[in-house]
């Protein structure tokens, strides 16, 4: 979402006159667009802020910004190193030109007001990714969800969607670039909502672009994603058989806990129910270690239910205690810290095993890949996504970034499919 964010900068800055550069050397305007979802996103930019005071010291007139998530959360305590000149929340992107104009030295601009229509609908980003073929459109931005655990309601406000026209008009334009494959990105898709345009019928509408355009979408909700989701995913060709089904827990008491308002049962259900109607289907998911007094026998709840749907792939992550989410006012993070890796670490071993077996059942079938470009291993190989989106590397003969290809799998890790070109 933040790649996604940055090029709507981009576009904003570019239309004011600014250039971007290749090294920070170069750069007169530094920024940070930043992450707050766990702490350890958040000292990472404290890091670079360091980087960027350099810069400051070695050359005059450098501007450094803070923007996005760390921005909305932090506000004027961004400030107080000296060394941040402008802090812009998300919904503060268009007014960026004018804050960068009005900095004097010992005035820092600063705008986090959460807006509840901006969607920077009218804007085409700046694509900032190199390959061509695969690019990001935003559907919708902030989240009504509140999920005890997490910052992003409090840092990206509530929940709107964009106007169904312009995010077809924006798919148009990304294919007529030569563009094969879009992602639809919200924190919640399935509760996209223009007037009387539901996901499924975003989806559709998409998928309508052109035959040969393949549709993504992520983050879908266990609690909302709906058959009729299901089913336009099963209907159309272009529509890429994965499912991203955070899950983050596989215990009751702590599902209501997170305040995820589905049972582990319900998970289970959503996930048969995707399996009836696409057998084929990817599914990832998101697990959260060491939440609020969550028992070992709990923590083992969450390792059954993985155990049990066997996830292509998982985001697995230790909880991380945030300032003024309900969790970190109603509940001790009291899980030690050592338990918390432990448990971590115990689901991250069992996930690996789950995604070797599940790359390994499609060695031997033939698959229908995108081709992305050179494989980061092997540049002389190239690799590109199933529609599962399981990764594939196969040898180059002849084809090109955005062909679609068949492959059979011949090999794998528990990461990558090995393949070769069909005859
Ligand atoms: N909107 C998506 C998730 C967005 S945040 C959804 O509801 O599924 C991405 C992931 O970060 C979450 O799924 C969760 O697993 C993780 N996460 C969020 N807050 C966290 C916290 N406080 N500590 C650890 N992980 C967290
Ligand atoms: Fe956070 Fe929950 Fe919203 Fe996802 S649905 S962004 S986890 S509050």
């Amino acid at each position: 979402m933040n790649v996604a964010d940055t090029e709507v900068i981009f576009s904003i800055l570019a239309k004011a006159g600014f250039e971007r550069t290749s090294t920070i050397e170069d750069a007169d305007l530094i920024m940070a667009n930043t992450c707050s979802i766990r702490d350890n996103a958040e000292q990472r930019i404290w890091g670079r802020l360091k980087q960027f005071s350099q810069q400051k010291k070695a050359r005059k007139d450098v501007l450094v910004g803070i923007v996005g998530c760390m921005a909305e959360r932090l506000k004027e305590k961004l400030l107080e190193s000296g060394e941040v000149d402008i802090v812009a929340g998300p919904d503060a992107y268009r007014r960026l030109p004018e804050l960068i104009a009005a900095v004097k030295p010992s005035s820092p601009q600063i705008d986090v007001l959460l807006s509840r229509d901006e969607t920077y609908a009218d804007i085409t980003p700046v694509r900032t990714d190199t390959n061509g073929v695969s690019a990001f459109i935003s559907i919708m931005r902030g989240c009504n969800n509140v999920c005890s655990y997490c910052v992003v309601p409090y840092t990206r406000g509530a929940e709107r969607s964009r106007d169904p026209r312009t995010i077809v008009r924006e798919a148009c334009d990304v294919f007529s670039k030569g563009y094969k494959e879009v992602t639809l990105l919200g924190q919640n898709v399935d509760s996209y909502r223009f007037g009387d345009v539901t996901f499924a019928d975003l989806l559709g509408m998409v998928a309508d672009v052109d035959p040969s355009l393949r549709v993504r979408f992520s983050t879908s909700h266990p609690k909302d994603i709906s058959d009729e989701v299901i089913a336009m995913m099963a209907s159309r060709e272009n529509i890429c058989h994965h499912i991203h089904l955070p899950v983050q827990s596989g215990n009751n008491r702590i599902l209501e806990k997170m305040r995820r308002r589905y049972t582990r049962e319900w998970y289970l259900e959503r996930i048969a129910a995707i399996r009836r109607a696409m057998p084929d289907c990817g599914i990832t998911t998101d697990v959260i270690a060491g939440f609020c007094s969550e028992t070992e026998e709990e923590h083992r709840d969450t390792l059954s239910l993985m155990d049990e749907v066997g996830f292509d792939w998982a985001f697995m992550f230790a909880y991380s205690e945030r300032p003024g989410t309900l969790a970190a006012r109603n509940y001790p993070d009291d899980v030690p810290p050592d338990v918390k890796t432990r448990r971590l670490n115990e689901i991250i071993d069992l996930q690996n095993r789950k995604s070797l077996e599940c790359y390994r059942r499609d060695i031997g079938r033939k698959l229908r890949v995108l081709v992305e470009g050179p494989s980061k291993r092997d540049p002389s190989q190239l690799c590109g996504r199933a529609g599962s989106s399981k990764m594939c590397v196969f040898p180059a003969g002849g084809h090109k970034p955005g062909d679609y290809i068949d492959v059979i799998v011949r090999d794998c890790t528990s990461a990558t499919l090995i393949c070769d070109l069909t005859a």
